[in-house]
């Protein structure tokens, strides 16, 4: 995985659980906090891509249970993490940063379409792109979209910001006093011990690709940044 900031492309995974700060909707405090974590890194010469999860919105499989149907609630997901683009572009503009939002569901007022080719020449250009309406596709997660998203415009990473957890550990740490942190694993390691890190089919795309993973909290101050500029932080998961 190459180290030094400049040049680095990485694709950042939020979690929308995050953008909420424990509630439905967006506290901008933490997405302005992010934004200028992500504008700092940014500053140094990466290139970042960024898939937002819509968790603090809907969840399709949560909505589903309560009686919608399963594909059209989905949507529902999808469309939440727009909102969540949409915010975090207002704030990385404040900050200083151009940036284009791209999404798998085509609204052309007020983002371009998902075009791979033209994300990658937003990231050589220095502009962040955030992707939003994760696949597009029902029955997925934004984890899957992130480690995609992360092969199609050839990031050198995936760092996926979690909040609530800092790193992959051996148990649930908020439940089981033995959980040990992790600082490294391979995929055969994770596969082998039944931890789990990211849902099974980002990981397999991930492992079958051998694309390094880096797992953090995303809500430690500057911890954001510490991940994008290469940093050591949370759990390295390798190939
Ligand atoms: N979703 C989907 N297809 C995708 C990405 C997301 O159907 O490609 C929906 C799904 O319902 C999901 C919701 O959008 O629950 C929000 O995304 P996610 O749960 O991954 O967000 P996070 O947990 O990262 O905040």
């Amino acid at each position: 995985m190459r180290v030094r900031p400049e040049g680095r492309r990485v694709l950042l995974k939020l979690s929308g659980e995050a953008f909420g700060g424990g509630a439905v909707g967006v506290d901008p405090d933490v997405v302005a906090r992010v934004a200028r974590e992500i504008a700092d890194a940014a500053a140094r010469g990466v290139q970042i891509a960024i898939v937002v999860g819509g968790g603090n919105f809907f969840r399709g499989a949560e909505l589903s249970q309560r009686g919608m149907e399963r594909s059209r609630a989905d949507y529902m997901g999808m469309l939440g993490t727009v909102m969540n683009c949409l915010a975090l572009q207002d704030f990385l503009e404040q900050a200083g940063r151009d940036t284009r939002v791209q999404t798998a569901i085509t609204m052309g007022q007020v983002a371009e379409p998902y075009i791979p080719r033209r994300a990658i020449r937003h990231l050589e250009k220095g502009r962040v792109v955030i992707f939003g309406a994760g696949a597009g596709l029902p029955y997925f997660s934004t984890d899957t979209v992130a480690a995609q998203r992360a092969l199609e415009v050839k990031a050198d990473a995936v760092l996926m910001g979690k909040n609530g957890v800092d790193a992959v550990y051996t148990a649930d740490p908020r439940t089981d006093p033995t959980a040990t942190r992790l600082e490294h694993l391979t995929y055969g390691d994770a596969l082998r011990e039944g931890l789990k890190v990211v849902d099974a089919t980002a990981f397999s795309l991930l492992m079958d690709n051998r694309l390094p993973m880096v797992v953090f909290g995303m809500e430690g101050a500057g911890d954001v940044t510490r991940a994008l500029v290469g940093e050591r932080i949370g759990t390295l998961v390798t190939g």
